[in-house]
């Protein structure tokens, strides 16, 4: 998110659409699903789970890890959450999507991180894997380069 914004606003949507998500799906936004979700949300960069471990701690949340791991688990299942793979790391989804598919703009100076929206792309690469003969169940897409705000720099 490189435009600017009110980051509070983000944090804001963020755990109204999970506490939402929760309700339709008659599941439970638990304190420590909820607080790792809120450090998720900290920023716009992707955070490691041992990362979110010493938060949590230094935060007096006394949750072993298996735990933690269970509510990365949770928020990634329910699309409240994505990974970026090529860091292994966690980014919030603002997005209100339910597919699994995600696409990401990742800036390899300041690290942050924006989710691509943009269904034509999408849709360009099932056709084109389809054309190969290939039925794909999952697209995840990690773009690096710079951001516009890195790049004014
Ligand atoms: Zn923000
Ligand atoms: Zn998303
Ligand atoms: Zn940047």
């Amino acid at each position: 998110m490189w435009k600017r914004h009110r980051h509070s606003e983000c944090i804001k949507e963020a755990i109204s659409r999970a506490e939402k998500t929760c309700i339709a799906r008659k599941c439970r936004l638990t304190p420590i699903r909820k607080k790792v979700l809120e450090l998720i949300w900290k920023s716009h960069k992707p955070i490691k789970a041992y990362d979110l471990l010493a938060q949590l701690s230094s935060d007096n949340f006394t949750e072993k890890p298996p735990t933690v791991y269970r509510a990365l688990e949770f928020l990634h299942e329910n699309n409240l959450i994505h990974r970026i793979e090529s860091q292994n790391a966690y980014i919030g989804c603002n997005a209100d999507h339910d597919s699994f598919d995600s696409k990401f703009l990742i800036c390899d100076k300041c690290n942050e991180v924006e989710e691509l929206i943009e269904p034509k792309v999408n849709k360009a690469l099932f056709e084109i894997s389809k054309k190969q003969g290939f039925t794909p169940s999952l697209v995840n897409v990690e773009i690096h380069g710079t951001c516009s705000q890195c790049a004014q720099r």
